[in-house]
């Protein structure tokens, strides 16, 4: 048998690299430490007795997308959700990039930006950001210039540096962009400001969050964009008809009646996040301060790549970014609970003194 080779582009590509280990502490995938409410695990059973299974779901999603238009102040046209805001940004790429088009990134910043843009057959403008991972005005303009992208992603606060954008960046490259500006706010609600703020249907803006990370149900894989009416109509015509399960669609209502407390435990991460950041600084490590439930820094005693087998080997897991381009020797921690938070601490000075 002669097996069939992918095409060269994908051949040539590597798959997403992040271990599923089984460790004790599992700070390394950005995802909430704790579950949602019991409520809302009732309601969803409850609810899921109800579904007509031998239905369709709702093609349109309209319950889901009426309530996150209500969460954002806008109707239900201008909100396109699915299987995770992964699949929310593959299908912008499938929607407007594509052969002959390109996309701009800035990097370091999510790797899933470029890697859908390489799927969909969508060429790539990778742009430098400045030494201290802070957006380069100049550059971004260098590369929009030369390579007039489709799509131009900003990350705010960027993975994996934690970096927020503030409203004049993004206002300048929207001014700037000659296509479409997607601003990923995976991380938005522990931001200071959102760029939903600037969405209307006459700014080529959208902004996509996800249900993964503040609502604690990275489990369900649902996340959504707001934008202009008239590109959340091009969506839907490409992506797959029912694509959102009930079920699916069932949880994401039913979470948001849970805003209250997604909001407090977006507060107790973000103090959280400061004792870490603290701590952080007290070891011989570089740190980056960060917006976002995470915190990149760079060991300066021992090798990054060294000090993530350590802490493996003491059951704790966090990113290993050392061997990505520009992030040499860094690793990335997820605010965890207090508890998982202090065992990684431990672990680390251990390691590191
Ligand atoms: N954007 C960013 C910046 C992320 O870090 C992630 C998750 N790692 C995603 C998008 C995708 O999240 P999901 O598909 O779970 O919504």
């Amino acid at each position: 048998m002669t097996r069939i080779a992918p095409r060269d582009s994908v051949a040539l590509m590597e798959g997403y690299h992040s271990p599923q280990l089984s460790v004790d502490v599992r700070l390394n995938t950005n995802e909430s430490p704790v579950p949602p409410p019991p409520g809302f695990v009732e309601a969803l059973a409850a609810e899921v007795a109800e579904v007509e299974w031998h239905r369709y779901p709702d093609r349109a999603a309209t319950e889901l997308r009426t309530r996150i238009g209500e969460l954002h102040g806008v109707g239900p046209e201008q909100v396109f959700v699915a299987n995770g805001s992964n699949e929310v940004l593959q299908t912008l790429s499938l929607t407007y990039g594509g052969p002959g088009r390109t996309v701009a990134v800035f990097e370091p910043t999510y790797a899933l930006h470029a890697h859908i843009a390489r799927i969909t057959c969508t060429g790539v403008a990778e742009g430098e950001r400045a030494a201290d991972f802070s957006l380069d005005l100049a550059e971004v303009r260098r590369v929009v210039a030369q390579a007039q992208p489709a799509i131009t992603y900003l990350c705010s606060p960027n993975n994996p540096t934690g970096m927020v954008e503030t409203r004049e960046t993004v206002d300048e490259v929207l001014g700037l962009v000659p296509g479409l500006l997607v601003v990923d706010e995976a991380y938005g609600q522990f931001a200071p400001w959102s760029a939903l703020e600037l969405v209307n249907d006459d700014t080529p803006l959208v902004v996509t969050q996800t249900f993964s990370k503040t609502w604690s149900m990275a489990a369900a894989r649902l996340g959504y964009l707001v934008g202009p009416s008239w590109v959340v109509a091009e969506l839907e015509k490409v992506v797959l008809p029912y694509h959102l399960d009930s079920m699916k669609q069932a949880a994401g209502t039913i979470a948001l009646r849970y805003r209250r407390e997604m909001e407090e435990r977006v507060a107790q991460l973000t103090e959280e996040r400061g004792r870490l950041e603290a701590a952080l600084r007290e070891l011989p490590c570089d740190v980056w301060p960060s917006g976002a439930n995470f915190v990149l820094f760079r060991p300066r005693t021992v090798d990054g790549g060294d000090v993530w087998q350590q802490l493996v080997d003491r059951s704790v897991l966090v990113r290993n970014c050392s061997s990505w381009p520009r992030l040499g020797g860094c690793l990335r921690v997820t605010i965890g609970t207090t508890d998982e938070d202090d065992r990684f601490l431990d672990a680390l000075r251990e390691i590191l003194t």
